[in-house]
């Protein structure tokens, strides 16, 4: 009886559908913020549900627009709902759905890039890194010009415990573009295989759950949308600070179709590239003629802890940037070049 009275309250009262409050508020999408929105509460209940049980959860909405997501969002039984909208249009109709659901629903006019999150839900339902995630979920529809940055910016949060992950190891299930989801979840020796899938994959479980007719959109995107869900791992398969990490794989993947050494190579001043890229390869026991596709996390986790090691030895290494030095040689070669070969005389 308690149980099914507590399901009563969660349930919503009568309201326009999406497709109303669309048009009671003239909500055109903008093209240019490629906004696309989902009307089938069907289809948003099945995105929630990637998310796994949201009874007495903490959620944060990306981006709810007309609120679609929303709905099934309070709908699955969250108790408090923050959502972060940028586009001002869509501010009275949430209202609207917040008077439907009193105390469940927070209303945030702002930028997700800039929001913080780490200040929007109370302290006492973090969780220790070790045990399992908090009751917060992270879940958005947002546009792909978006999804993919932020997704970076919080793999970062990930390996540093900042952001949303300062509650623990926060949950999130979001949309993106399908060829992001296939970089996302490409495993190794795929053609997909990219710095996205290592950068994911070695902080989260990560799990590609279904992928989104465009039909489903109004309007209907260019591309196929494909739904991710991601669990921070208790402990990453890397253990360097992230910002290496990063200039490892980046370095490695620049030559994606070469053997792997040619990338590692560049992670070296030309003086002693040669010298210091055979010492990492040898102290990873990695084969330097594998394709950077063909590297696995292991594989990555060797050259990492091979590269912070020749760093320690030599910290001014860290800084090194291949791409600054072409840079600076350039502008030099420029500099140096007589006025006559610029006039042509
Ligand atoms: N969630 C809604 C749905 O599924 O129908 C809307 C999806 S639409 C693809 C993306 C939404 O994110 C829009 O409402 C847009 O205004 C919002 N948005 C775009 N950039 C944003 C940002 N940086 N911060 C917060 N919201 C953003």
């Amino acid at each position: 009886m308690a149980a099914s009275g507590k399901l009563a309250s969660l349930r919503l009262p009568p309201l326009p559908t999406v497709g109303e409050l669309i048009k009671l508020y003239n909500l055109r999408a903008e093209k240019q913020l490629s906004q696309n929105f989902l009307l089938d509460l069907r289809l948003t209940d099945k995105i929630v549900r990637q998310a796994g049980s949201l009874r007495d959860a903490h959620v944060c909405e990306v981006g709810p627009g007309p609120g679609g997501l929303t709905r099934s969002i309070l709908k699955g039984g969250a108790v408090d709902l923050l959502v972060v909208e940028k586009d001002s249009r869509f501010i009275p109709g949430l209202k609207l759905l917040s008077e439907a659901a009193p105390g469940r629903l927070r209303i945030v006019h702002g930028d997700i890039l800039n929001y913080r999150i780490d200040r929007g839900f109370p302290a006492n339902i973090s969780k220790p890194w070790e045990e399992d995630p908090p009751n917060l979920h992270i879940i958005g529809n947002l546009p792909f010009s978006v999804s993919t940055p932020l997704i970076i910016k919080w793999l970062e949060n990930i390996a540093n415990r900042t952001g949303p992950f300062v509650y623990g190891r926060t949950q999130l299930t979001l949309t993106f573009q399908k060829e992001v989801v296939q970089r996302l979840t490409a495993s190794t020796g795929s053609k997909q295989r990219s710095r996205l899938s290592i950068m994911a994959q070695y902080l989260c479980n990560v799990r590609n759950c279904f992928t989104i007719p465009g039909q489903a959109f109004v309007p209907k995107p260019q591309v196929d949308v494909g739904v991710v869900h991601f669990t921070p791992l208790v402990t990453p398969q890397i253990q360097q600070p992230f910002k290496l990490v990063e200039k490892v794989v980046r370095n490695i993947f620049q030559y994606r179709r070469k053997y792997c050494h040619k990338g590692v190579e560049k992670l070296f001043p030309e003086a002693c590239r040669m010298e210091l890229t055979q010492e990492m390869m040898e102290k990873a026991d990695v084969d330097p003629t594998l394709r950077p596709t063909e590297l696995t996390i292991p594989h990555i986790r060797a050259l990492a802890d091979a590269y912070a090691h020749l760093c320690s030895q030599e910290p001014s290494l860290l800084s090194y940037e291949f791409r600054e030095e072409l840079r600076m040689k350039r502008l030099t070669r420029q500099i140096n070049t007589p006025m006559d070969s610029f006039t042509g005389t």
